[in-house]
């Protein structure tokens, strides 16, 4: 979910990137950055690795249209996203999608199809973390259920070739659509 404004950058400090300025398990100063994912306290010895987060999105189709979301809460307060959210510890990508999409959107989906994936930076309360999102196609016969809810303020459905990419929050979105737009056309 790469802002616009923070692009990719794997060179430099990851300690700056994640604010870290003490060790989380024994309290002292002097972490080093141990290559582009890991922390390095030279105190205690103690590795903290900033991998990779898993994220999941869902392109939820209906009557030739797609299913936008303006989010409610910060980061991209108001802007707009596909839906989506982060994969929490245990789950799969596919569990994750459809406990985001009924949290978000009050959707059961009965079906999804993997699209593509995309790398991303997410600035949240100072600290960088880098997403991998993997983006589904959710075909949705009804959505008579769809209601707004929780990271979600609005809805919008809409051609996905009539979608601003200036519109949208996250260039990983922008990116995630122009691959849905080339298989779908
Ligand atoms: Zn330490």
């Amino acid at each position: 979910m790469t802002d616009r404004r923070n692009p990719i950058s794997p060179a430099g400090d990851l300690c700056a990137k994640i604010q870290f300025a003490h060790c989380p398990r024994c309290g002292r100063a002097g972490l080093a950055g141990r290559g582009d994912s890991a922390v390095h306290c030279r105190a205690c010895g103690f590795v903290y690795y900033h991998s990779t987060v898993a994220a999941v999105v869902g392109i939820v189709e209906h009557d030739h249209r797609i299913v936008v979301t303006r989010r409610a809460r910060d980061p991209h307060k108001g802007e707009w996203a596909i839906p989506g959210g982060f994969v929490e510890p245990g789950e799969t990508l596919e569990k994750a999608l459809a406990r985001e999409l009924k949290e978000e959107l009050s959707l059961e989906i009965d079906q999804c199809a993997y699209l593509a994936s995309f790398a991303s930076e997410y600035l949240y309360r100072g600290v960088l973390y880098f997403p991998i999102v993997a983006y589904f196609t959710c075909p949705m016969g009804d959505i008579g259920a769809l209601r707004p809810k929780d990271d979600v303020d609005q809805y919008r459905l809409v051609p996905a070739a009539q979608l601003l990419e200036e519109e949208l929050a996250f260039d990983a979105d922008r990116r995630a659509l122009r691959a849905y737009g080339q298989q779908t056309d």
